[in-house]
């Protein structure tokens, strides 16, 4: 089914890399214990000690040079995160020594694990669901209470039973119809025709409940992109340290994501706001410019809400204006008249959403309030409810309704029963996607590609 040589066994440094107090190195599969008891020096063995325990000793060379003293933690299979044998070596936080110890390791017949193989395996291994293994990033990844506790939810599989659940309802009704067609020379109706369309209906409402999440599910999950858009010098960068000095929460930067466009991240009521400045939209000057244009184009069209930033002396620029509208829906752009604190008269003289000075700090609360607005039902989420966030699982939930509509057709139309046994198969099919039940490589090189080593 995989092209994952579970067989392996696997290692990979699993704390960030750099200096620090402590690094994990986390093993996992069949040859874990005899590999690390070649290089431990301890009172023990690793692989005689009992599940879930922790011992202190040497992690030597093959010339029985100390390479660090280090705390060992043993899970026994099946009992770890991956279901296999493994363990996690603490040692002294230098990457020198994790290193080094990694370098061992690869020569006890040990590979490299791929982005994201411990949670794979723990999939595969029956651990955890696809939706589950997938909230693992998702939870990592969570940088404000609201995104954490959407993914938190899915980590503890309220996706999962919701999903199983409509899956186990579709199953049991088709059932019925696998049983007519097993007996079809009897001429046996298992399930009424008004019952058949009615379970049917409640799922197709189940389904349409669930997908109806998804555009806050979203938002919780990933926050609401904004960018600044505006001519040269009206003042975009200082609305952007502006807002940041304002808004207390700032988040950092992820470092190697930015590129040219600024980035910068804010929390507002637990929702996470991503801002970018975008240096220019308009006709490049040169090469570099040209680069520039085209990621700061492609910024505005993937943004929720566009600032659209003018200086108060220089006026609304009426071609830029023109330029966001053919990047992005009207009702996203938000314009804005800056430097109102040089002539607050002026402001009469145009037709704008707010006024604001980046330099004083007027205006920006209303600024922070239409922002608001926005998230007005997903603010103070905390619930313990079953919320569609992954793109992935809203696909799946769309193909799934339109098998469902397929198949209503077919008992509306009396068409034989064969026909209606594929769409709710499909259908049923579509659910345990989802969940990881129905699946193919594909499908998992593509979500577990998005982990980081080590995870
Ligand atoms: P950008 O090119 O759009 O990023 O513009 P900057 O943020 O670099 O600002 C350009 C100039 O306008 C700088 O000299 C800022 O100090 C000034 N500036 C920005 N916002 C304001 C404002 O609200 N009021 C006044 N008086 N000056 C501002």
């Amino acid at each position: 089914m995989s092209n994952l040589h579970v067989e392996d066994t696997i290692t990979a440094i699993a704390t960030p890399p750099g200096i620090g107090a402590i690094s994990v190195i986390r093993i996992s599969g069949n040859n874990t214990f005899k590999a690390v008891d070649s290089i431990f020096r301890g009172k023990i063995l690793i692989a005689e000690v009992a599940s879930h325990t922790i011992h202190y000793g040497k992690i030597v060379n093959p010339s029985d040079e100390l390479i660090d003293d280090v705390l060992i933690s043993v899970f026994k299979n099946p009992h770890s995160y991956t279901g296999e044998d493994s363990v996690e070596i603490s040692t002294h936080g230098n990457p020198y020594i994790t290193q080094q110890i990694i370098e061992l390791l690869l020569t006890q017949n040990i590979r490299i694990a791929e982005p994201g193989e411990f949670t794979k395996r723990a999939f595969l291994n029956g651990k955890i669901d696809l939706t589950q293994a997938e909230a693992v990033v998702d939870v990592i990844n969570s940088r404000t209470a609201v995104s954490f506790r959407g993914a938190r939810n899915q980590l503890d599989g309220l996706l999962s039973k919701k999903v199983r659940g409509l899956r186990n309802l579709l199953l049991n009704t088709s059932s019925y119809i696998e049983l007519e067609l097993d007996f079809a020379e009897e001429n046996l109706e298992f399930i009424g025709h008004r019952e058949l369309l009615d379970r049917v209906n409640e799922i197709i409402t189940e389904i349409d409940n669930l997908s109806a999440t998804y555009s806050f599910g979203k938002i919780i999950r990933d926050g609401i992109n904004v960018s600044i858009a505006g001519k040269p010098n009206v003042g975009k960068s200082s609305l952007l340290n502006y807002i940041l000095k304002e808004s207390r929460a700032i988040v950092s930067n992820i470092p190697g994501t930015t590129r040219d466009i600024i980035k910068e991240y804010i929390s507002i009521d637990g929702i996470l706001f991503r801002l970018y400045d975008t240096a220019g939209i308009r006709i490049p000057n040169n090469e570099i410019e040209k680069e520039g244009v085209i990621r700061s184009r492609e910024t505005v069209k993937n943004s929720d809400i566009v600032i659209f930033l003018n200086d108060i002396e220089t006026g609304i620029s009426k071609e830029l204006y023109q330029e966001l509208l053919s990047l992005t829906e009207k009702q996203k752009i938000i314009t804005v008249v800056n430097k109102i604190d040089i002539d607050p008269s002026k402001a009469k003289n145009f037709d704008a959403d707010l006024f604001i000075s980046a330099l004083t700090g007027e205006g920006i609360d209303q600024l922070f309030m239409k922002l608001k607005s926005l998230i007005h039902n997903v603010s103070g989420y905390t619930e313990k409810s079953a919320i569609v966030s992954n793109l992935r699982h809203y696909n799946c939930l769309i193909r799934a309704k339109e098998n469902l509509l397929n198949a209503k057709f077919s008992i509306a139309e009396k068409l034989s029963g064969e026909f209606i046994a594929v769409d709710l198969r499909n259908a049923e099919s579509d659910l345990g996607e989802i969940i990881g039940e129905v699946t193919s490589d594909d499908i998992l090189n593509n979500i577990f590609m998005k982990f980081c080593i080590g995870k």
